[in-house]
């Protein structure tokens, strides 16, 4: 098992933990989750910090805490659109 495949499980894992704390469900399309799952990853390893990977950082780290994953828009996204920007965490059907 490389380094990347453990993060990722890693990551998998406490996003899982964090949807089920809140009453959501992960992305049941397997091949989305690993995707943003791997992106937080890469910008973990990247940036020091689990940026969103479908929003742009400023460069600037004080505004960018606002996208470092749970970001500060998902709870409202879940709620009123049904899912986050990224589909990573879903209302349950
Ligand atoms: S949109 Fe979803 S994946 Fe992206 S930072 Fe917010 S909670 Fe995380």
């Amino acid at each position: 098992m490389t380094n990347t495949t453990h993060e990722e499980a890693e990551m998998l894992r406490w996003a899982r933990e964090y949807a089920e704390n809140h009453g959501w469900i992960l992305n049941p399309d397997e091949k989305q989750l690993a995707t943003v799952i791997r992106g937080l990853v890469r910008n973990r390893n990247k940036f020091g910090r689990a940026y969103c990977p479908c929003r742009l950082r400023s460069g600037d780290e004080e505004k960018d805490k606002a996208i470092e994953c749970p970001c500060i828009y998902h709870k409202d996204e879940v709620e009123n659109q049904g899912a986050c920007h990224c589909h990573l965490y879903f209302q349950k059907p």
